[in-house]
């Protein structure tokens, strides 16, 4: 168990603070008080998570021959959620301060005693209630306000929904718990409209909601969030391939996307740590400023999925090969990645402090900005107009390009710097002459000239 010390404290308040104040994140609803653990993204934090999505869509959905997409609906019928086994088993358990009446995850209460009063460690996440009453009896464990504690209990995080316009014909509906269900659902649907052969994925990018018992630090754990999971369609005895395909790929994607390879791990779950429906699962984790986390999943789920929504919708989900006549239900290896907590991922591993900047070192695909433009100096018209003439340039080929004509040229920098903003583009005098500008590099902070036609290959 990982202890969090001062000096990781500061570093994920300076992650946060930097978000607020550069407009990445913001608490939601902030001028009301703040709503717990909701979180609205600014431009920067908007535009990140637009190019994770895109990024992740390209390389999971548009280079993949057999996968293809889909957009469900948030609400789908209530039997969706039943099948899949959420209404019943979709609970984390609870316990109480006795006199505050909050309530914990008694899993991370145990854990966090453990790690405060150097016990060793501890793995609660999966524990049966008896065990977890039997743990905490045991070791006297409070809250973390010092009183003791309730029994432990289930909690239900499915957030429930009243729908319908006749108070008392309204009816119980869920806001979906995971993106993946609606992929399960519309199997046949999909595999017939888009004549796809197992094996075959189906991919899907949206909000999820759960009631979490315990939320944080800063965006890591919320209410509502955004996942990107990809369900493979694969025949039985092709599941472990696939399974360990799925690890190697997910891996090697996020090396790419520049994140530390010291900071990231694969982990197997425990038998007990594992959701109802999945046969094998092994984490990804990181290494955030709080310990290590789990930031994404790939699961074997088996045929748990097509079997439960054939029996409670009574529809067959079986599958034909078109060449064998086999007809078996398909199983699905999944991988599943919260796009939300991908992001703060790469805000931890981009954070640099050097000297007198701070610099987010984010991969160029992933940075808010791809370059800045500045006329050198903001009085002379020449300057400023053929600075306008660059950016627009550039802006019109759908590229995301800052403007900035404040202060002097190293504020700019420094500015640019903190918000990741890999290029700096600067027109001065010379330009006006020949058509070139600097373009000083932000990891290297170093500058060279280079001519204005070649702008577009060097920021792209
Ligand atoms: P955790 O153990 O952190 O609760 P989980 O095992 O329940 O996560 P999955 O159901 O496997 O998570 O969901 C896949 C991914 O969705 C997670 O790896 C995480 O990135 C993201 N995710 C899940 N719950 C949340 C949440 N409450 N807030 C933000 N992201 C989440």
């Amino acid at each position: 168990m990982y202890k969090i010390s001062l000096g990781d404290i500061m570093d994920i308040q300076k992650i946060t603070s930097l978000c607020k104040r550069r407009g990445f994140v913001f608490q939601s609803s902030e001028i009301y008080g703040g709503y717990e653990a909701t979180y609205d993204f600014g431009h920067l934090g908007a535009e990140m998570l637009r190019n994770l999505r895109n990024l992740w869509w390209t390389e999971f959905v548009t280079k993949q021959h057999n996968v293809v997409g889909l957009d469900s609906a948030i609400i789908s019928h209530p039997r969706v959620w039943e099948a899949s086994g959420h209404v019943e088993s979709f609970a984390d358990a609870m316990v109480e301060d006795t006199v505050t009446n909050k309530r914990y995850r008694a899993d991370h209460v145990i854990e966090d005693f453990f790690a405060k009063n150097n016990l060793g460690s501890v793995s609660a996440d999966g524990s049966t209630l008896e065990e977890l009453d039997e743990l905490i009896a045991k070791h006297n464990i409070t809250s973390p306000e010092g009183n003791s504690l309730s029994k432990a209990k289930k909690f239900n995080n499915l957030v429930q929904v009243e729908i319908g316009t006749l108070e008392d014909a309204k009816s119980v509906a869920y806001l979906r718990g995971e993106t993946c269900q609606p992929i399960f659902y519309n199997f046949n649907l999909v595999q017939e409209t888009s004549r796809q052969k197992v094996p075959f994925g189906i991919a899907q990018i949206g909000k999820a909601f759960r009631n979490e018992i315990k939320v944080g630090p800063f965006f890591f754990r919320t209410r509502e969030f955004e996942q990107m999971e990809l369900e493979m369609y694969v025949h039985p005895a092709d599941a472990d391939a696939h399974f360990a395909k799925f690890k190697e790929w997910c891996m090697d994607w996020l090396k790419g996307l520049g994140i530390s390879e010291s900071k990231l791990r694969l982990r197997d779950q425990e038998f007990k740590e594992r959701a109802h429906y999945n046969k094998v699962a092994t984490d990804i984790e990181y290494e955030f400023p709080f310990g290590w986390k789990e930031f994404q999943g790939i699961h074997n789920r088996g045929d748990w999925d097509l079997t439960r929504h054939g029996e409670f919708s009574g529809k067959d989900l079986s599958y034909r090969d078109p060449v064998s006549g086999e007809v078996y239900i398909p199983h699905i290896v999944e991988y599943s990645i919260g796009l939300n907590r991908l992001m703060l991922v790469l805000l931890c591993d981009a954070y640099t402090e050097e000297g007198d900047r701070v610099v987010l070192k984010l991969h160029k695909d992933i940075a808010p900005y791809k370059a800045a433009v500045f006329p050198l100096v903001r009085n002379k018209e020449d300057i400023t107009a053929k600075a306008q003439q660059v950016y627009k340039t550039l802006v019109a080929q759908g590229i995301s390009v800052d403007w900035d004509d404040r202060g002097n040229i190293g504020k700019r920098y420094l500015s640019q710097d903190e918000i990741g903003t890999p290029k700096c583009i600067t027109i001065d005098y010379t330009t006006l002459e020949d058509e070139t500008v600097t373009i000083r590099d932000r990891d290297t902070a170093k500058q060279e000239r280079v001519h204005i036609s070649e702008l577009t290959s060097l920021i792209c």
